[in-house]
């Protein structure tokens, strides 16, 4: 597992937000049922979460949002449970897994980044099902995101949170 420091607070929250680096595949168990995923800007140096196109400045100057999608998940080799950090192509080849009422609970992947930046897309490869997986606690899942982002009012935000199709 790896260890990146690239959500904007990760010293808010207890466990360590893991990123697959170029050529190091991150290999891990999910443990939380949907993705969070949420539309981010880059600025001053850290991400931040877009509002929507209405009220955000970052939009109003034509700046792109940028999803982030996050589960929570065991690492396979290190045992380590962490937030798994996600690209919209890695979370867009999770959502086709058909999935059944326990969600991504068990379901176990590999997620690997394709090029040579640190930034480039991520891709996601389906390893099996474990069904003796014990799903992380959902709002608590969602109390850890909500502060990674210092989100206090998700109502107000474009947070597209818990999304995946239960
Ligand atoms: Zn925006």
């Amino acid at each position: 597992m790896i260890l990146g420091n690239t959500a904007p607070h990760p010293e808010k929250v207890p466990y360590p937000i893991i990123r697959p680096r170029v050529h190091l595949q991150v290999t891990f168990t999910c443990l939380s049922r949907s993705i969070f995923g949420v539309d981010t800007h880059w600025g001053n140096g850290s991400t931040y979460v877009c509002v929507g196109p209405d009220e955000c400045h970052a939009c109003k100057k034509g700046q792109r949002p940028r999803y982030q999608g996050y589960v929570m998940g065991r690492g396979h080799s290190s045992g380590v449970v962490g937030i798994i950090h996600l690209t919209a192509s890695a979370a867009g080849s999770i959502y086709e897994l058909d999935a059944g009422e326990r969600g991504l609970v068990g379901v176990k992947l590999s997620i690997e980044r394709l090029g040579e930046k640190d930034n480039s897309e991520v891709e996601a490869h389906f390893l099996g099902w474990d069904a003796s997986t014990e799903e992380f606690p959902h709002e608590t899942f969602v109390k850890l995101m909500l502060a990674v982002f210092r989100v206090n009012k998700p109502a107000a935000t474009k947070i597209r949170g818990l999304e995946f199709p239960s």
